[in-house]
């Protein structure tokens, strides 16, 4: 067990939106990973280490231990399985929606549905509860492509404001799920450092709200 507490963070939205969070638990970082090149951040607190990944990289960290605790979108949690975790706090941030999104007056066919996504398991099983036929095509980025270019019937994303798809000539035709940031733990991690863990998420839960 090492000497400090590391947090597994993503650098943009889920950063900026996660640090005034950490403030009250006294942690701050000493970098900004915006101009920084470093992925291990020293913080204002001697035991508690931030480092710089992937959002979907941060529940494979903090499965296997490599980070006790992480943030990440419940999107990113649902398609991992969640496996060596406990998701212990809605951050209440980069809150969006899990969407089929597909053109306004195409109604989607009644066969088999080819579907583009990087939500792989999240869009199988969703269709499948709905005993719904899929073809399932995995893309890594700018899904709303596919449609246009005839590669699929409709996309499985995560929407916000809605002005990607509209940009693209696509609406959104069934919401799945509301996604919001999660922290999550090493469930090694939430027995070996439990008072530590706890004090932190007890003092971040005050935040929360008093932002709310
Ligand atoms: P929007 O045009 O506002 O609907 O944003 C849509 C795009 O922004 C999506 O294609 C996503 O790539 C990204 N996006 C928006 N919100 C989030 C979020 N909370 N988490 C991850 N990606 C997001």
């Amino acid at each position: 067990m090492s000497d400090y507490i590391t947090i597994a963070l993503s650098k943009g939205r889920i950063f900026k939106e996660t640090i005034p969070l950490l403030k009250a638990a006294g942690i701050e970082p000493l970098d900004d990973p915006e101009t920084s090149r470093k992925l291990i951040l020293d913080t204002t607190r001697e035991d508690v280490k931030i480092v710089i990944i992937r959002a979907t990289d941060v529940p494979t960290y903090v499965q296997h231990g490599a980070a006790d605790l992480g943030v990440t979108g419940k999107d990113v949690l649902m398609e991992h399985g969640g496996e060596g975790l406990y998701e212990l706090l809605d951050l209440h941030i980069a809150q969006c929606r899990l969407m089929v999104a597909g053109f306004e007056n195409k109604p989607l066919p009644t066969d088999t549905l080819r579907v583009a996504t990087k939500f792989v398991d999240c869009a199988r099983r969703y269709f499948s509860s709905q005993r719904r036929q899929v073809e399932i095509i995995k893309l890594y980025g700018s899904m709303e492509l596919a449609p246009i270019v005839g590669l699929a019937d409709c996309i499985v994303d995560v929407v916000d404001t809605g002005g990607t798809l509209k940009a693209n000539g696509l609406v959104p035709l069934e919401h799945m799920y509301d996604i919001s940031s999660r922290m999550v733990v090493n469930k090694a991690s939430m027995k070996t450092r439990s008072t530590e863990i706890k004090a932190m998420l007890a003092q971040i839960e005050s935040a929360i709200t008093m932002e709310k």
